[in-house]
This record gives C-alpha cells, structure tokens and sequence, in this order.
C-alpha cells in the first residue's frame, strides 16, 4: 500500500446552496409575520457573495445587510434591486459611493447623522437611512441618550427605512441582558414612531415573538450553524470540506506526530496525512482535539494542526481502508462546523469565515426555481 501513488492532491470545499435557500425558507417562516433580511458580509460568512446572495434573492429575500462599504458596492453589481443596508455606516468622503450605489448606511452615532442629512441637504433630496440604536452591547449605535436627544431638523431630509439593534446574547436565552436591551429598544425606538424596527439576528429569533418585531436579520443560521445552542440544531448543514490522504505511515518505531512532538505513536498504529492546515483555516488549537471521518469513521486530528498538513490516526480502521487519495471528510453532516468549532475553542462563526481558498469550491445548485 505505501507503493500506492494517489490522484491530484485537490482538497475540496462544497457549498450547498440549496441548503442556504431552504435555511433561508425555514428562518422566514419561524420568524413571521416579520420580514427576513440576509446578513451577507465578510463574503456572506466565507462562503462566497456572488453565489449566496444570487440565491437567497432566487429563494424571495429583498433585504440584505453587510458590514463594509465595498461589501455594498460588490452586492450592489449582483441585485440590482435589492434593499442594502450597510452595518458600518457613511464616513466623511464616502457619501457619493453610498448614494450612488443606493445602498443604506446604518447611522451609528450623531456625528454620522449630520453627516448624511448634511450631504441630502446639499443633494436636495430625501436620502434613506437606518438608526442603530446601541442597548447594551458598546459596539456601534446611539446610546439610549443620544437617540433621545436627536435633533428632528437632522431627521428631516432623510428617509428612516429602519430603527434596529442588536442583542449581545441571544444565544443564551436566559441571560438577564435579553430582557434588558429588549425594554431599552422599545424605550428608544419609540422616539421614531412608525418606522420599521428590527432587533432580532439568527438567535434573536428563537427568543419569541416579542424579539421578532418587523424584520429579522439572520446571518450565520443561514450557514448551517445552531442558532440554538444546547437543542436541536433547526437548520441544514450547508458546508462539506473533504481532502484526499496524501500519504500513510506504517508506523514500524516508537515516535510522535508533527511538530512538537505532541502525539505519541507506537508500532502497528497507522498516520495519514491530509493537505489541510491552518493557512486553509482549520484552526491550530484543534490540534489534537478535532476528528475527521474517513468512510463514515471517526478518527482524531494526530499532533499539531501545521499550516498545510494535518495528520489523521487512522489506526482503527482496518489497512485496506485508508491509501492514498482515500477521501476524508474534515467537514460535513449535521453540526460538523459547530463541531470543530468548540473543538478548537471558537464558534461556527469563526470556523466558517476562516475557511480559505485554496480549496477548489463547488457549489451544489440551489432547490429553488431561479
Ligand atoms: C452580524 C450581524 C447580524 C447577523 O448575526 P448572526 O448571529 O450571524 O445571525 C445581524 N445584525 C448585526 C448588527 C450584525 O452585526
């Protein structure tokens, strides 16, 4: 078996996009009657803008949020018709590229508002907006004070499309803070009557009815991670990362595994090498703790995750069952992303935007007519 020469080296990355119009379906529902946007930044979570933003339009989303101004302009040359919000904001010199592209800036503090009302003023026209309201999470928004004291005048050239924020731990449906940013909305948004509201991401959803407000923004549920964690995970898996072995040891003298020398082998154990490693995202505190699963077996991470190689004791598999090019599954079923994640001491969130590119991607096309 060591003779054996496998085929091209070609880690593979699949991404299934039916799987994100369903999710998408299914988040629409449970958070009815209110509207469901898409949180499509940093490259709709790594998996790419173009192909998921062009489905979730094909599954019936209008609204989209990302984080960056270039996320707008990109999204903007994608959907022509869509609504996007862009989480940042408006900075001084970047009025013309937000009105051009007719994207939304998501005000986040007064000096933003003047800054926007300003700029619509001197266009003369009425420009549409977003206020971020800031109810316990320090991040980005007005503070409950500064939303009360805003000047109408300010508010007068603009369009409010939307009053949101943004909850700290929805994850943790009992966590005394929900309750709180919960009332603080309520009190704060209430100074901008008849304007949309949303307070509610993928977690948010879950809490009940009186998070869900007008429109829901869920992002990383769309993905495939649990946006409940501790139950039953609602939605789909999307991503599947597979690699091919590259090489298997026979293990014949007593050693260790990979840099560090961390994992012990003895004679008769058996090591595969997969060409996957941290410059590809699989993160290097799964170093001996995550596992793969080759034909359906579970086998743990051997030694130091290194920047393009991890190695695989395979040694409970019988020999036939591992050569090289053998495919091996790092990613992939039910909850594998939030796996790896706690594996590796992050969350799905982190594993999903780190996964890199110099996998070849495959997208497995979307269920829902075009
Ligand atoms: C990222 C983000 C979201 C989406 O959050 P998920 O937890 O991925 O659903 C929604 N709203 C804001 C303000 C965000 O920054």
């Amino acid at each position: 078996m060591a003779r054996e020469v496998r085929g091209p080296a070609a880690a593979e990355l699949e991404i299934d996009l039916g799987a994100i119009a369903a999710n998408y379906g299914l988040l629409r529902e449970r958070a009815r009657p209110a509207a469901t946007a898409a949180v499509v930044k940093a490259d709709a979570y790594g998996l790419g803008l173009a192909p998921v933003a062009r489905t979730l339009h094909a599954a019936g989303c209008r609204q989209f949020f990302v984080a960056r101004l270039d996320e707008g302009v990109a999204l903007r040359r994608l959907l022509a018709e869509a609504e996007i919000f862009v989480l940042d904001g408006v900075g001084r010199g970047e009025e013309e590229t937000v009105f051009a592209h007719r994207l939304v800036p998501v005000l986040n503090h007064p000096g933003e508002l003047e800054l926007w009302s300003g700029y619509a003023r001197r266009l003369a026209r009425r420009l549409p907006a977003a206020i971020h309201l800031d109810t316990g999470m320090t991040r980005l928004g007005f503070s409950v004070a500064a939303a009360t004291a805003v000047d109408v005048e300010a508010l007068a050239p603009l369009e409010l499309r939307l009053v949101m924020s943004h909850l700290a731990c929805a994850d943790e449906p009992d966590h005394p803070l929900n309750a709180a940013q919960l009332r603080r909305f309520l009190d704060a948004a209430a100074r901008f009557p008849g304007i949309p509201r949303s307070l509610a991401a993928s977690s948010g959803i879950f809490l009940g009815d009186a998070y869900r407000f007008d429109l829901c923004r869920p992002g990383v549920a769309l993905y495939g991670v649990n946006p409940v964690p501790g139950r039953p995970n609602p939605v789909r898996p999307v991503v599947r990362l597979v690699a091919p072995v590259l090489q298997v040891h026979e293990v014949d003298a007593p050693g260790t595994v990979g840099y560090g020398a961390t994992y012990p082998v003895r004679p008769g154990m058996r090591i595969a090498t997969v060409p996957v490693g941290y410059a590809d995202g699989i993160l290097r505190s799964a170093s001996n703790r995550a596992t793969a699963r080759v034909g359906g077996i579970e086998v743990p991470y051997a030694g130091r995750v290194s920047m393009d190689l991890i190695g695989l004791d395979v040694t409970a598999l019988p020999a036939s069952a591992v050569a090289p090019g053998t495919p091996v599954e790092l990613l992939g079923g039910p909850d594998s992303v939030d796996r790896l994640a706690a594996q590796a001491g992050t969350i799905g969130y982190e594993v999903l935007t780190r996964l890199g590119h110099r996998f070849r991607r495959r997208y497995l096309a979307s269920e829902e007519p075009a």
